[in-house]
C-alpha cells in the first residue's frame, strides 16, 4: 500500500503470543519504508507490548481509525522469514496439525524473537585536527588533552575503547567527552561467537591439505548429483553406502558445485553433538576456501544462535550445518539439502510442532526447487520405498574406501552362556576374552548397550520368545500392578505366562540392564589398570563432557568406552578393533513395530564402527534371539534382503511406510476422567465412520503416567495425511472435552510411548 496523507498505512502482522490469526496495524512512513512480508516488529496488544512478524503488506481487512493502533518498532533491520520460509510455515502447521504460531515459534529463535542486539565491540578512532582549533576545547580538561594527544600518535588506527581506557588508564569520562567534542569518532563492531571451534576440534592436516581422488562409485554419484543441480528442478536422492564407503566425501563434492554457482547448503546432522567429526571436516574443507560453515543445534547459547542467524540471513555464511531445527535455517538461495543418516529417529521433533525434520527437509527443497540428498548405510523403509515408487533416485556405494573388510561378526547365543553360567550373564565369556585380549594388545574397545527400553515386556531367556499381540506383531508390555500383559497399539491385554508359550520353559524374565550395571561389570573383569568410560545420557546434559571423552578416546587415553546409541553414530575411531553388543535384540522386546527395523540399524550402524583403521574390527553380537532375520540380515550386512522382508511385512500389517501413522494422544491428571474421553471419542468416530481410515485404540501409553499425567493413546492409519486430518478435525470440532483433559495429533508419529 502506497504512504497517502488522507489514510494510514495498513500492515498485516502475525503476532507471537497467544493468538493465531493476523491482525492489522497501522504503520508511520518511518518505519513502513524497511517493512518487508518476514519484518519482525514490536506491536501493541491490549496492554503488552508483543513481536510479531509482518505477513503482509496489503491487509484484507482494515480497523476503523480510532481503532487503529501502530507498530511501535522494527526489532530487526533484516525480515525474519522470507517469502519460501513463511510458506514453509504454513506447510508445516497444516500437515504436522500444530499451530502456526508454534511452528513460527521453531522457526525463529528466541535470541532473533526477542530482538536481542549482537555483541559488539566500541571502537575508535582519531579525528585530527591542527593543534591551535583544538587547545581551547581542552580548558579545564587536561586529561582530554592528554589522551587526544596519545590517540593522534596512533594515527588511523580503529582501538578498542574498554582495552586502550584500560591500558592507558583513561575513564570512560574521558573519552565520552572527546566524542562529544568531536575530536574521535565511535563506532561498533560485531563480535561473532562461533560454535565448535575450540580446542576440541580435531582438523587433521591431512584432511584439509588432500583431496582424495574418488573411487569409481563415488564418481557416478556425483555425476549424477551434479546433473539433478543442473536441472534446477526439485529432486531426491538417496545416497546409500555402507559406513566408510565415503558418503562424506560426495556431499562434499556436490557442495562444491552448489558453492560455485553461488548456492546455498543445508546439511542436517541427527545430533550435532554426536558429530564433531562432520562439522570438523567440513570446516576443514571449506573454511579454508574462505567459506564459513555455520554449526545449528539446541545446544547453542542464545548469542551463538544469534550471529549464526545473522550471517545466513545476510548471506555472510552460505553453509549450515544442523540438528533437525537447523532445517528452518535462513539459508538464501538454497540449492543443495543433505540429510546424513536418513533413517535416524532423532529427526523427528517429540513436542509440538512434531515435525519430522528430514521430510521437511525433502519440501524445503521442493519449495526451492532445489536437490536433496538423503544419505544412509541403512536407509529407513520410507526412504527405500519412495526409491521403490520411483519418487526419489538412488545412487549406491556399496565398497568401503581401500577395499577395507566389513569387520567379522560373532554372534554369541546367550541362551546357552546363560546355562553355562548358570543365571543371565551381562558379558559372555568369549567378549570378556576378546576385551582382555584387546587390552594386552593396547588396543580399545567399545561396548554398546541399546537404549533402555521400559524393561517391562516378557522374554524367555531359554528360547528368546517375546509375547506379542495377536493383531499388532508387537511385544506386550508386563503390568505390575495386575500382572497382565497389555498391547499398546490396540488395548489388547491377556494374563501374563508363567511359562513360556514356546519352549514351556519357566525362564521368563522382565528386567534389561542399564549402563551404570555394565560398567561396574566390565571394571570387575578388566585389570586394575584399564581405563574404563561411560557415556550415557547424564553425560550429554553436560556441555563439553562428551565432546571431551571422544577427544580422550581419540588420543588413546581410554581403553573401554562403554554406552548407548549415541556412540554408535558416526564417530571414525581407528584404533578401535572391538565392538560388543551387550543385548542386540532388547529393540525386539519393545512396545514399536519398527523393533526390527532399529535393531537391524543399529547392528549394522555399531559394526561400523570397529576396524576402521589399518587393523581389522571384531564385533561380537550376544543376542537371546540369533535366529531372529534382522539379527541374521545385520550379522551379514545383507541390506537388500532385510528390507525386502521387512516392507512385506509393513504391507501385510498396513504399517508405515504403507500407510502413514497418526497417533492421537489423551491426556489428563485423573486417569479415570481421561480414559472416559479417549474411549467416547472412540466411539464418536466409529459413528462418523470415517474414509480410508484405520482406527486402533484407545490403549494406555507403554509409560502409562509421566510427568504427572495419564495418557491414552490411539492410532490412525491412512495413506493420506491430509484427508485423514481433515475428517478427525472435523469430528473433533464437535466433541466437547473436559478442560482438564489435553489431547494432540501427532503426525507420522515414531514414538508409540
Ligand atoms: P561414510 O560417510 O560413508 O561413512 P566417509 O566419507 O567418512 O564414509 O569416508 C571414510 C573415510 O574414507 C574417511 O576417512 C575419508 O576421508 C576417506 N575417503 C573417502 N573417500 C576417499 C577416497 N576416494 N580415497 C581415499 N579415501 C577416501
Ligand atoms: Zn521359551
Ligand atoms: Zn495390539
Amino acid at each position: 500500500m502506497k504512504p497517502d496523507s488522507q489514510s494510514p498505512i495498513l500492515v498485516e502482522v502475525l503476532p507471537l503470543g497467544g493468538f493465531d490469526h493476523a491482525l492489522t496495524y497501522g504503520a508511520k512512513p518511518s518505519i513502513f519504508a524497511y517493512l518487508k512480508v518476514g519484518s519482525l516488529v514490536r506491536v501493541p496488544l491490549g496492554l503488552r507490548r508483543i513481536t510479531g512478524v509482518v505477513s503482509s503488506l496489503s491487509p484484507q481487512h482494515s480497523p476503523p481509525k480510532d481503532k487503529l493502533r501502530f507498530i511501535s518498532a522494527l526489532v530487526q533491520p533484516e525480515p525474519v522469514l522470507n517469502t519460501e520460509l513463511v510458506r514453509l510455515a504454513k506447510w508445516v502447521a497444516s500437515y504436522y496439525a500444530c499451530s502456526l504460531e508454534n511452528t513460527l515459534g521453531a522457526m525463529i529463535p528466541a535470541s532473533v524473537r526477542d530482538g536481542m542486539e549482537p555483541k559488539t565491540r566500541r571502537m575508535i578512532q582519531v579525528i585530527k585536527l591542527p593543534a591551535k582549533d583544538v587547545s581551547s576545547l581542552f580548558k579545564g580538561s587536561p586529561k582530554q588533552a592528554k589522551a587526544y594527544a596519545l590517540l593522534k600518535e596512533m594515527d588511523d588506527e580503529v582501538i578498542d575503547v574498554v582495552q586502550w581506557g584500560k591500558k592507558e588508564k583513561f575513564s570512560s569520562t574521558v573519552i565520552e567527552g572527546l566524542i562529544k567534542k568531536g575530536l574521535v569518532k565511535q563506532t561498533f563492531s560485531e563480535i561473532h561467537r562461533e560454535a565448535y571451534a575450540d580446542e576440541f576440534s580435531q582438523s587433521t592436516p591431512s584432511l584439509v591439505e588432500s583431496i582424495p581422488s574418488l573411487t569409481h562409485e563415488q564418481k557416478l554419484a556425483r555425476d549424477q548429483i551434479a546433473s539433478d543441480l543442473q536441472s534446477e528442478k526439485f529432486n531426491t536422492r538417496l545416497l546409500q553406502g555402507v559406513t566408510g564407503s565415503g558418503k562424506t566425501e560426495v556431499y562434499c563434492q556436490a557442495m562444491e558445485t552448489v558453492l560455485k554457482d553461488g548456492g546455498g547448503v543445508l546439511f542436517l546432522v541427527p545430533e550435532v553433538a554426536l558429530a564433531p567429526q562432520t562439522v570438523d571436516r567440513l570446516r576443514a574443507r571449506f573454511g579454508r576456501k574462505g567459506e564459513e560453515v555455520v554449526v545449528w543445534h539446541s545446544h547453542l547459547s542464545a548469542g551463538e544462535r544469534l550471529d549464526a542467524w545473522r550471517k545466513l540471513a545476510r548471506g555472510h555464511a552460505r553453509i549450515v550445518v544442523g540438528a533437525r531445527s537447523a532445517v528452518f535455517a535462513p539459508v538464501q538461495n538454497l540449492r543443495l539439502v543433505v540429510v546424513d543418516e536418513e533413517h535416524e529417529p532423532a529427526y523427528k521433533q517429540e513436542d509440538s510442532p512434531r515435525y519430522q525434520g528430514r521430510d521437511v527437509a525433502v519440501y524445503r527443497a521442493y519449495l526451492n526447487a532445489a536437490t536433496c540428498l538423503l544419505g544412509s548405510a541403512t536407509p529407513s523403509l520410507e526412504t527405500t520405498l519412495n526409491v521403490e515408487k520411483g519418487k526419489y533416485a538412488k545412487s549406491v556405494l556399496s565398497q568401503r574406501i581401500d577395499g577395507r573388510e566389513l569387520p567379522l561378526v560373532h554372534l554369541v547365543d546367550m541362551r546357552r552362556e546363560a546355562i553355562k553360567q548358570r543365571n543371565t550373564p551381562i558379558l559372555s565369556q568369549s567378549l570378556i576374552e576378546a576385551l582382555r585380549h584387546r587390552y594386552e594388545n593396547k588396543e580399545q574397545s567399545i561396548l554398546f548397550l541399546n537404549r533402555r527400553g521400559f524393561n517391562t515386556t516378557l522374554f524367555c531367556t531359554e528360547c528368546g520368545e517375546v509375547e506379542q499381540c495377536r493383531d499388532c506383531s508387537i511385544a506386550m508390555t508386563y503390568h505390575r500392578t495386575d500382572h497382565y500383559l497389555h498391547c499398546h497399539l490396540c488395548g489388547y491385554r491377556k494374563p501374563a505366562p508363567r511359562i513360556c508359550g514356546n519352549c514351556q520353559s519357566l525362564e521368563i524374565r522382565k528386567k534389561g540392564h542399564g549402563t551404570q550395571r555394565i560398567e561396574d561389570v566390565v571394571e570387575s573383569i578388566m585389570p586394575k589398570n584399564a581405563r574404563i568410560v561411560r557415556v550415557d545420557a547424564d553425560v550429554m546434559i553436560k556441555k563439553n563432557l562428551f565432546r571431551e571423552i571422544l577427544s580422550d578416546f581419540r588420543q588413546g587415553k581410554i581403553d573401554v568406552l562403554v554406552g548407548t546409541q549415541m556412540i554408535a553414530k558416526g564417530l571414525d575411531f581407528p584404533r578401535v578393533t572391538l565392538v560388543g553388543v551387550i543385548d542386540a535384540d532388547l529393540p525386539l522386546r519393545m512396545e514399536d513395530f519398527r523393533a526390527s527395523e532399529r535393531a537391524f540399524q543399529i547392528l549394522v550402524q555399531v559394526a561400523g564402527r570397529a576396524g576402521r583403521g589399518d587393523r581389522a574390527g571384531e564385533v561380537y553380537i550376544q543376542t537371546y534371539a540369533p535366529h531372529e532375520s534382522c539379527i541374521q540380515f545385520a550379522r551379514r550386512t545383507e541390506l537388500e534382503a532385510f528390507l525386502e522382508e521387512e516392507l512385506e511385512m509393513r504391507k501385510e500389517l498396513y504399517y508405515p511406510p504403507y500407510s502413514h501413522l497418526i497417533r492421537h494422544v489423551f491426556k489428563g491428571r485423573g486417569e479415570e476422567k481421561t480414559r472416559f474421553y479417549a474411549e467416547q471419542w472412540r466411539k464418536q468416530l466409529d459413528n462418523a465412520q470415517l474414509a480410508g481410515v484405520t482406527i486402533k485404540g484407545p490403549a494406555a501409553t507403554p509409560l502409562a503416567k509421566l510427568k504427572g499425567y495419564y495418557r491414552f493413546h490411539l492410532f490412525y492409519l491412512s495413506a493420506s495425511v491430509t484427508r485423514c486430518l481433515s475428517q478427525i478435525q472435523k469430528v473433533r470440532e464437535e466433541f466437547p472435552i473436559d478442560k482438564e483433559v489435553i489431547d494432540f495429533l501427532d503426525v507420522d508419529a515414531q514414538q508409540v510411548s
